[in-house]
């Protein structure tokens, strides 16, 4: 007899058992289109149903495996018609509810069988109830035997159940254990050894189907040397990928900026109304030594709020300019641009420097003349927001390329940026800057294509934001507060926050609230800004409260990053205890930046959970960017701070940046090793880790 034959990993979905037209677009949906892809739809986490919770014992809010004898079914007329199912089994009892039903289900669920149910519990109106549980019936011959370890839990879409994934996956396994060829081993064996982990084919086999004596606690957390295996080898796919796109841009020339006669950034250093601190004089030189080279620089800056990063961009510009070539300073919002645009403006006054400013708001004419003076090969500052940039901007002698606050834009975004300095052969230099402090293990992971600079030092004189955190029900204690910081000359924000709820819900609380704060300070003049103003209008009200014409400024947190009146002394933030912290920091960044004692005052709707006040504990005990970044991580998880979509940053499959941050210094070294010695298997790694998820770029 011949042996039973095996698919190869390579076939396609559909040569398995069951896998019609309709199952293979449900796949393609997860991408997964081949029996190899199955085997790396990795389970994000475990369900325990090695054991069954008496019903006396559940708890609502959780998932149970539980058993029990129906002692009534009935379909009940309500708002909605269900099929109830009364269970129990001597210890307590329990409501099964299904709203959709056949009545072969209904016949199934007869008095007096058993099943065995798997679902959450929550409280209904009779007591405790299962909606739509995972259900069985036991039959008498003892064949529905408890699970004998954990049971996988797959990343799943509308229409494709846990248990047809498991069935898949299993099939996809059997091919490995049938003799077919595993995956390929794309670590260099040594690697893998001296990491001490198991085989590819050994840790896939284990997480898809733990045996009953795996460590289950340790698979639960997700710490078990087959999760770590395949961790260890998804972040160095992410890595690589970084570094991939790192490599493609170091191999073009970029122009080698050089000082000239003038030394205009010296000029400019000596007019500054300050000393630039050692952190910043450090981190130019990093810069300076990058612009120097014929190779493109990639350098982000990292620096807490008020650190002063904006003056650094400022050299940076400068230099290149003084060498002869054009800047572009992008910036996520028009806002920021122009606030941008101004400080440059008053900075460089002096200086003869020619500055333009790209908005949407330029009538055509004008527009074409901005573009025509771009296209030349005329030195310039070209300042807009990184939306303009995109458009069809032809710079005739881009050397540099600064980016604020990147965090908002994206690797691949901001490569497309970039990639327009290459009509000329050459590629610009990139200033990436950020304000959203980062633990170490973190950047080398998400910024892993760009070389880091921190300012980790803030200007001298500058007191510490003091902040409290005070129930909403005491707001009218504030108005005293507030009345004392106009009578001492000093500005105030009162921000609104409001988070899931539309645009136009945000902008109608910052209204309201400017409605009502008005009629209790009738002598105050109180400016409103929200995302909904014309642009113009913002950029208005902006420049009042930077002149002192405005005493307050209720605003949503649109003015979130960047913006910078040092003569504001206190801000009023609302539901505080809603936001992230690293929002939260953003958002306090704005005042403090003054040699004035400032004030923050953190409102809260109470009751307040213990979690949000650890969190409100956070925020008043430290105004260190970096400690509430690491707190941030704990409590949130790294997609949150950066804001996953917004980053680009990508979803990983079994890899967690925070649980796995020790990972990351292996990671980089095994990353470098495959660029060095092995570049032939990088590609087979990106796709079967990326291909679904990510523009890696061509390789
Ligand atoms: P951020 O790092 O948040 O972008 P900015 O560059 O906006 O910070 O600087 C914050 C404020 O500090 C600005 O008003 C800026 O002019 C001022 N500043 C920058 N560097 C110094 C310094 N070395 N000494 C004093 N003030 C400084
Ligand atoms: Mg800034």
């Amino acid at each position: 007899m011949r042996p039973k034959q095996f698919p190869r990993l390579t076939a396609p979905v559909k040569t398995l058992a069951g896998v019609g037209p309709g199952t293979e677009k449900k796949l393609a949906q997860l991408g997964i289109t081949t029996i190899r892809d199955l085997l790396f739809h990795l389970p994000y986490r475990y369900i325990d149903r090695t054991a069954i919770t008496p019903l006396g014992g559940l708890a609502p809010g959780r998932d149970f495996l539980i058993q029990g004898t129906i002692d009534l079914t009935q379909i009940k007329y309500g708002k909605r018609r269900s099929l109830l199912c009364r269970i129990s089994d001597g210890s307590g009892a329990l409501t099964l509810r299904f709203f959709h039903f056949s009545q072969t289900q209904q016949a199934g669920l007869a008095e007096g069988s058993v099943i065995r149910c798997w679902g959450q519990v929550r409280p209904g109106p009779g007591g405790l109830e299962m909606v739509h549980p995972e259900y069985q019936r036991l039959g008498d011959d003892g064949r529905n035997n408890l699970e004998q370890t954990l049971t996988p839990v797959y990343p799943a879409t509308e229409g494709l159940t846990q248990a047809r994934l498991r069935k898949l996956t299993g099939q996809a396994l059997d091919s490995l254990a049938g003799g077919t060829a595993g995956p390929e081993e794309l670590i260099p064996q040594d690697l893998v050894n001296s990491l001490g982990l198991p085989s590819l084919p050994e840790a896939l086999l284990l997480v898809h189907r733990p045996p009953p004596d795996a460590d289950l606690e340790a698979l639960k957390r997700g710490e078990h040397p087959s999760q770590k295996r395949l961790v260890f080898e998804e972040l160095l796919a992410h890595q690589l990928s970084l570094r991939v796109v790192r490599q493609q841009i170091q191999s073009f020339r970029a122009p080698p900026l050089t000082r000239t006669a003038h030394n205009v950034v010296n000029e400019f250093i000596s007019r500054l109304p300050f000393k630039l601190t050692r952190a910043q004089i450090r981190v130019w030189h990093d810069i300076r030594r990058d612009l120097h080279a014929s190779m493109p620089m990639l350098r982000l800056i990292q620096g807490d709020v008020g650190s002063g990063k904006t003056v650094v961009a400022a050299l940076a510009a400068l230099h290149a300019l003084d060498a002869g070539f054009q800047v572009a300073l992008m910036a996520p919002t028009e806002l920021l641009a122009e606030q941008h645009y101004q400080n440059l403006k008053q900075w460089l006054s002096d200086l003869d420097i020619p500055i333009t400013r790209l908005h949407g708001k330029l009538k055509n004419a004008e527009r074409g003349k901005v573009r025509e003076r771009i296209a030349s090969d005329q030195p310039l500052i070209a300042v807009g927001t990184h939306a303009l940039f995109q458009e069809k901007i032809v710079f005739g002698k881009l050397g540099l390329v600064i980016i604020d606050e990147q965090h908002r834009f994206g690797v691949h975004q901001r490569k497309a940026l970039v990639d327009k300095g290459m009509e000329k052969n050459y590629h610009p230099h990139q200033l990436i800057m950020t304000a959203t402090p980062i633990p170490r293990t973190l950047a080398m992971s998400i910024y892993a294509e760009l070389d880091v600079s921190v300012i980790d030092e803030l200007p001298p004189g500058r007191a510490p934001v003091a902040t409290s955190v005070l129930s909403n029900q005491r707001r009218d204690e504030l108005i005293e507060r507030i009345s004392a910081v106009r009578r001492a000359g000093h500005q105030v924000y009162w921000v609104c926050t409001l988070i899931e709820e539309s645009d136009v819900l945000q902008c109608q609380t910052a209204t309201d609230t400017h409605a009502y704060l008005s009629g209790i300070l009738p002598d105050f003049n109180i400016g409103l800004i929200h995302g909904r103003l014309k642009n113009s209008e913002k950029q208005r009200v902006m420049q009042d409260f930077k002149a002192g014409r405005i005493d307050m400024l209720v605003s949503t947190t649109v003015i979130e990053v960047g913006v910078d009146v040092p003569n504001a002394s206190l801000m009023v933030i609302e539901n505080a205890e809603r936001f992230g912290l690293a929002q939260l920091h953003q958002l306090r960044g704005r005042v403090g930046r003054g040699a004035k004692k400032s004030n923050c005052i953190l409102l809260y709707q109470p009751p307040l959970n213990d979690f949000a006040q650890a969190r409100l504990e956070v925020m008043r005990s430290t105004s260190d960017g970096f400690i509430i970044a690491e707190k941030d991580l704990e409590l949130r998880g790294p997609g949150d701070l950066l804001g996953t979509r917004q980053t680009g940053l990508p979803e990983m499959r079994v890899a967690n940046l925070v649980r796995d941050a020790k990972l990351i210094p292996q990671v980089r070294t095994a990353a470098t090793v495959m660029l060095d010695k092995h570049p032939d298997k990088i590609n087979a790694l990106l796709r079967r880790w990326l291909a679904s998820r990510l523009d890696y770029g061509k390789v």
